[in-house]
């Protein structure tokens, strides 16, 4: 279970070597599949966890998007608002359903929906004659996007607010935990993320009957019939309870791996930060971030040195890093939707993917490991 000898990963699976115990557990009792008791558990386990009614653990967070994006009602020519600074998987699924994006820029101090931003798309929208079906907010590395703004805006038009918490298990906002704001909400326990189970995802929501609705349709759409009959269309979209048992005991540990990638955190900004050009993802006020990653910046003003300058250099030593997300705006599948930006002069989606560097984060990274990454860095730096 180790991680391949010497190279060092960005964010990679960490078990807490309970997980064959539940595995056993499942195999022993033959609950290979379908479904089966661990899944049963780690939904309640998670939904109780995050502080809202209902979960459905499904394949992945890719699943769980397209799902909640279906429940609200997206379909063909329907406009969807949604973060542009994020994975291409929070757009995918509203390309699924035939609907239209339209990428809203992320706001300087949370890295997150720029507020702003999103007032200026739908008045757009409103002045155009049709409201956007919804709107996906996402908790950007593991900081949460600022809810109560656009809320309220998203209240104001009657639009409700999907929340794509992928990045954010363990994360807060105003004391609440991410994947309970908005009318629904996406996890991810794929590879990279702070918890894995290989692969899977959740959708969560305090409204159980869209839940039951989903959990209907990511079963095959069954109808409640002796023989095999359908009045909709399904999905095979459920997680497998071998899966599950992988998930439930990293779940018991989350806050201790929120600590670790926030020490972690700590460690790089206390070690890196005093070097001048040097900056890092800041912490928004109103929440408690995850750090799923640590994000480095590097200031155009004071260095002429590139994110891809350092990510080439720590490659050399075989040590993973990562540009910032490319935004969705900027990429030659979505560019032609329409983008909104608050920004005078360039969005600040672009300054963030032009000047961060994703550093190693993983629960499971050692000091000895880090000192390593620090030491390359500062070499890297100042010899420039
Ligand atoms: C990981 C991720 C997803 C997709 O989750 P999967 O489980 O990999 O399908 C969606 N959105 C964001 C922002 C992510 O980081």
């Amino acid at each position: 279970m180790d991680k391949p000898k010497g190279r060092i990963y960005l964010s990679p699976p960490h078990m807490t070597g309970r997980e064959m115990d539940y595995v056993r557990d499942a195999f022993e009792s033959n609950w290979i599949a379908p479904l089966g008791p661990h899944v049963d558990a780690f939904e309640r386990e998670m939904a109780a966890y995050v502080g809202v009614k209902s979960a459905l653990a499904l394949s992945s967070g890719t699943a769980a998007l397209h799902l909640g994006l279906k429940l609200l009602g997206v379909g063909p020519g329907d406009v969807v608002f949604c973060s542009s600074l994020t994975f291409s998987a929070t757009v995918n699924p509203v390309m699924y359903l035939g609907a239209t994006p339209v990428f809203i820029d992320s706001a300087r101090k949370t890295w997150n929906m720029c507020p702003e931003a999103l007032k200026r798309a739908f008045e757009a929208a409103e002045r155009g004659g049709s409201l956007p079906k919804a709107v996906i907010a996402v908790d950007l590395y593991g900081q949460s996007a600022d809810y109560d703004p656009i809320l309220e805006i998203c209240d104001r038009y009657g639009v409700p607010v999907f929340s794509d918490a992928t990045e954010a298990l363990g994360a807060t906002y105003k004391g609440k935990r991410c994947g309970s704001l908005g009318k629904l909400a996406a996890l991810s326990f794929n590879g990279n993320k702070i918890i894995t189970t290989s692969g899977g995802g959740m959708l969560l929501s305090d409204n159980e009957e869209m839940i039951a609705k989903a959990r209907f349709w990511a079963t095959q759409a069954r109808d409640p019939a002796p023989w095999y009959q359908h009045s909709d269309v399904g999905y095979n979209y459920r997680l497998s309870n071998i899966l599950a048992a992988v998930g439930r005991p990293q779940l018991e540990e989350i806050e201790a791996r929120v600590q670790k990638r926030r020490e972690i955190f700590d460690r790089y900004r206390q070690e890196l930060g005093g070097i001048p050009g040097v900056g890092f993802m800041p912490e928004a006020p109103y929440g408690r971030a995850n750090r799923w990653l640590t994000v480095m910046t590097l200031d155009p003003e004071v260095t002429s040195l590139k994110p891809l300058d350092l990510m080439n250099a720590l490659e050399e030593h075989n040590i993973e890093a990562r540009p910032v997300w490319k935004p969705m705006h900027l990429q030659p599948v979505f560019e032609k939707y329409p983008f909104f930006t608050a920004e005078e002069d360039k969005p600040f989606a672009d300054t963030a993917f032009e000047t961060g560097l994703c550093l190693p984060s993983g629960s499971g990274l050692s000091e000895k490991s880090q000192d390593l990454i620090i030491a390359f860095l500062k070499e890297s730096i100042l010899i420039e």
